[in-house]
């Protein structure tokens, strides 16, 4: 028995197949849609899966998509996402049309961490919060063994607390000094920009613009300035935003994923040890994502594997349907 799982992301769409033991078994990937209707991402998934699928057609019990938000979750599409320029997308109603499946659409971070509650690190534990840190911040939270989902899917969105309300940093969504707006892989620039000129060092707009998260970290490592300082600031950031999201769920497991997690442990550690300045609860278990990369095509099937009660009701779907035809 298998599912099929899909990760709408900013950049790509990923799609697998995932055994009921939460193993990706097949994949594949491809750019996801910036151009067209608001069934261009659909159409996309769709065209994906069939490709993936063709080994596993009758085996598939159901699909969960994990995606991008935010969410509009009764009807299970996306609205008026800043980071990708079609906004409003459809995504269960066509899926819908197009497999005769149980299907789910939630958030890809309340995906993630309904993984690592399934079959990740927070197996045995009723409260696991899962944090991405990456193009954006993100988290998604079980408490007391219920996925927090929110009144529209939404209630993940600890990447927008405010950490800072006097910051000159302002986040993509308008906000000012926001977690995400300071701390995420396509903001970190502003930081680099605040700290440099707050230590007087000179860095160009050019610069800037060039500047990936990797160059900001390496340049840490070897101790240059300004990114020793950019990067002991972000640990402070990050530990301020996890303390609070730990305070706010009071998790006994925490995993953190995302390429800027997953590909510098050290930072991690950095940001660890500052928690304690910020925790008011009692420390939490914490590491890096069990599934990695696959955080959340792992999740959105485990969605299917095992759908939360109050999302059943909320995505009421035909869940005696076992056939896969398209
Ligand atoms: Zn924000």
């Amino acid at each position: 028995m298998y599912y099929i799982s899909v990760d709408v992301g900013a950049t790509n769409l990923r799609v697998a197949v995932v055994s009921e033991g939460g193993e990706v078994v097949e994949r594949s990937s491809c750019p996801t849609p910036r151009s067209g209707n608001s069934y261009a991402v659909a159409d996309k998934v769709i065209e994906c899966i069939n490709v993936i699928n063709s080994n596993f057609k009758n085996e598939v019990k159901g699909l969960g998509v994990g995606t991008i938000g935010p969410l509009d979750i009764k009807r299970g599409r996306v609205i008026n996402t800043p980071n990708n320029p079609i906004r409003n997308f459809e995504l269960l109603e066509p899926l819908r049309k197009t497999f005769n499946l149980p299907i789910y659409v939630v958030n890809d971070c309340s995906a993630a961490v309904w993984g690592e509650y399934v079959w990740g690190a927070g197996v045995g534990h009723l409260n696991v919060l899962y944090i991405t840190l990456s193009t954006g911040v993100g988290g998604g939270a079980v408490v007391d063994g219920h996925l927090l989902l929110g009144k529209d899917g939404n209630a993940h969105e600890v990447g927008h607390v405010v950490l800072n309300y006097r910051s000159p940093i302002r986040c993509g969504c308008g906000g000012r000094g926001h977690w995400e707006g300071m701390a995420s892989g396509a903001n970190l620039w502003k930081l680099v920009r605040q700290v440099s000129r707050a230590t007087g060092f000179n860095i160009s707009d050019r610069e800037l613009a060039a500047l990936k998260p990797e160059d900001v970290f390496n340049g840490w490592r070897e101790g240059r300035s300004p990114y020793s300082e950019v990067v002991n600031e972000l640990a402070m950031i990050n530990a301020a935003g996890l303390a609070s999201a730990i305070n706010v769920y009071d998790p006994e497991v925490v995993t953190v994923g995302g390429s800027i997690a997953l590909n510098n442990p050290d930072f991690i550690k950095l940001m660890i040890g500052n928690l304690d300045e910020f925790l008011t609860n009692r420390m939490p278990y914490i590491s890096l994502a069990t599934f990695r990369d696959d955080a959340v095509l792992v999740g959105a099937a485990a969605i299917v594997h095992r759908p939360p009660k109050h999302l059943l009701r909320i995505q009421k779907t035909a869940s005696n349907i076992s056939s896969f035809s398209s």
